[in-house]
């Protein structure tokens, strides 16, 4: 193969049985009987219809949060603490139905869709037990003529924008620390995810969120949207989880109203692997980091760099892992690697490799896109990517790993920097003391060392340079729905 062509393999097709399941877990959804299409991406078809709400509606819901939210903001932190505890119950209860709504409407495979069920619901716990720590402290002035009590609480209805790369996540991981605040929210999925984000907020009210606290926005025109909404004095807070682009149209919208932001924006990691590197160990961190969500992820990575010295046996190691995926429906029994969202995407990734390819770029493995009516890339895998490549520039989004070589660490670092982006970076050495140094000069807000899925409850998420503003999941997760205050207690001086 010399340039991007059609992949000829046979696509795993989808179990009936799951297929089934899953259009009764969408048959359990309240949805209208025309409105916005859904469409599975692993086939083309039609799955559900979403409601269109237009700015009027929005405008609407934007009022009814904003009413449950009074109460909400007054309950006590062990309360809400409940109510999320119960919620995380009721996802956890409920793993399989969520799961099979995930692979039916976002496409990937059914073992990958229990992960995100795992890592998303982890956020409804994290923050119910986060609720009952909302922070805060006592200072004394340095003069010791004043106490400073400084109190930290709700910013507010919080309006939540969110991908459709982890259609479960991305929605816990903004909902659950909002909540657990004490603020109340609107929040808008990808027009081309929005099941699974309708399902766990009726879950959510039947597991005791009170009625209206959380709004749910489905619309086709997300910029009328934003305009209306963001500038609703009612409004106080925007959490944005997506593109660069869109990131910063939504921040010069919020400036009118000088709105608290997170920002959580697009990738271009790095991951930079050395002589002293476990092969076994790089080669499945990296295939992790590369092909987890078919590489539809915001901390893929995007740029493989690997010293000269391992660079053929990892580079043997990582086409044989790539070749060996299983392509096809989500819901397969064997499938390995999903569709991509859409045929726009497939289109990219041809392109993006046909780009690579004419800048000089080897072609080890897979290349094409599947003659299927499903949007199919095959796991491809390009050796010698030059830096003036595309796919070395943006964020590639797809199952395409592009590795690049390099002879010194100086190097490694410079050409891992040389980018606006500064989400994730990745390292794998067994030299703890190069591992540490490499991690520190990486310009990125997180870096798996030696691992490729660093991603946890815990862990501070978010960006540098134009990755993103604020952190989401851990204590600081919560501070970005929250306000600090301080009050100023005089004292007499002491005798
Ligand atoms: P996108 O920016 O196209 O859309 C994200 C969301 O914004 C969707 O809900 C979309 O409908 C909405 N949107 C689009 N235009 C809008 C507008 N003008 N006003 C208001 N909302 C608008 O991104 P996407 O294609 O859904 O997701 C992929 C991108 O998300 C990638 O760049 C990826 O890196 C990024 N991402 C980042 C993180 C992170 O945590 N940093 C996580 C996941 C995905």
């Amino acid at each position: 193969m010399t340039s991007a062509t059609v992949d000829t393999r046979t696509l795993v097709p989808a179990s009936t049985d799951r297929i089934t399941y899953a259009n009764n877990v969408i048959d359990s959804i309240a949805l209208p009987a025309s409105g916005t299409s859904v469409n599975d991406p692993a086939t083309g078809e039609h799955i559900g219809y979403v409601p269109e709400i237009d700015v009027t509606g929005a405008l609407e819901a934007v009022g009814v949060a904003d009413d449950a939210g009074r109460a909400w903001a007054r309950t006590t932190p062990r309360e809400r603490a409940n109510v999320l505890h119960a919620w995380y119950d009721t996802l956890v209860a409920h793993t399989e139905e969520i799961a099979h709504l995930i692979t039916r409407e976002m496409g990937k495979p059914l073992a990958e869709a229990r992960g995100e069920v795992k890592y998303g619901s982890d956020f409804v716990r994290w923050y119910a037990e986060q609720a009952v720590r909302p922070g805060g402290d006592f200072r004394d002035a340095p003069d010791g003529g004043a106490n400073i009590l400084v109190r930290r609480g709700p910013v507010g209805l919080a309006v939540l924008i969110t991908p459709w790369n982890f259609p479960l996540a991305m929605a816990t991981r903004k909902i659950a620390p909002a909540l657990a605040a004490g603020c109340p929210v609107v929040i808008k999925p990808a027009n081309l995810t929005p099941l699974t984000t309708l399902y766990v907020v009726e879950l959510a009210r039947q597991a005791g969120v009170p009625e209206g606290l959380i709004q749910v926005i489905t619309t086709e025109k997300p910029a009328d949207f934003s305009i209306a909404v963001l500038r609703d004095q009612r409004v106080r807070k925007v959490s944005f989880t997506g593109s660069t682009g869109v990131g910063r149209q939504l921040m010069a919208i919020a400036s009118d109203g000088v709105l608290r932001s997170s920002m959580e924006l697009g990738g271009n990691a790095p991951a930079l692997v050395f002589d002293d590197a476990d092969l076994e160990r790089a080669v499945d961190g990296v295939f992790a980091a590369k092909l987890r969500n078919g590489g539809q992820s915001c901390i893929a990575a995007n740029r493989i760099y690997v010293q000269s010295g391992i660079a053929d046996d990892f580079v043997d190691a990582l086409t044989e892992r790539l070749a060996a995926l299983e392509v096809g429906h989500g819901l397969g029994d064997s499938t390995t690697l999903g569709p991509l969202i859409d045929h726009r995407a497939a289109t990219k990734m041809a392109e993006l490799t046909r780009d690579a390819i004419s800048k000089g770029a080897q072609l080890r493995t897979g290349g094409g896109a599947f003659d299927a009516p499903g949007s199919f890339f095959a796991p491809t895998l390009l050796d010698h990517v030059p830096a003036s490549a595309d796919m070395a520039r943006s964020e590639i989004f797809g199952p395409i790993a592009a590795v690049q070589r390099f002879d010194t660490e100086d190097e490694a670092i410079a050409r891992a920097n040389d980018t606006e982006f500064g989400l994730a970076g990745y390292v794998f050495t067994e030299n703890l003391d190069r591992a540490l140094n490499v991690a520190d000069r990486l310009e990125t807000g997180l870096v798996g060392i030696n691992q490729g899925v660093p991603s946890n409850a815990a862990a501070p998420f978010g960006g540098i340079k134009q990755s993103g503003l604020g952190r989401e999941g851990s204590a600081e997760g919560l501070e970005e729905y929250q306000n600090v205050r301080f009050y100023n207690i005089a004292r007499r001086p002491s005798t």
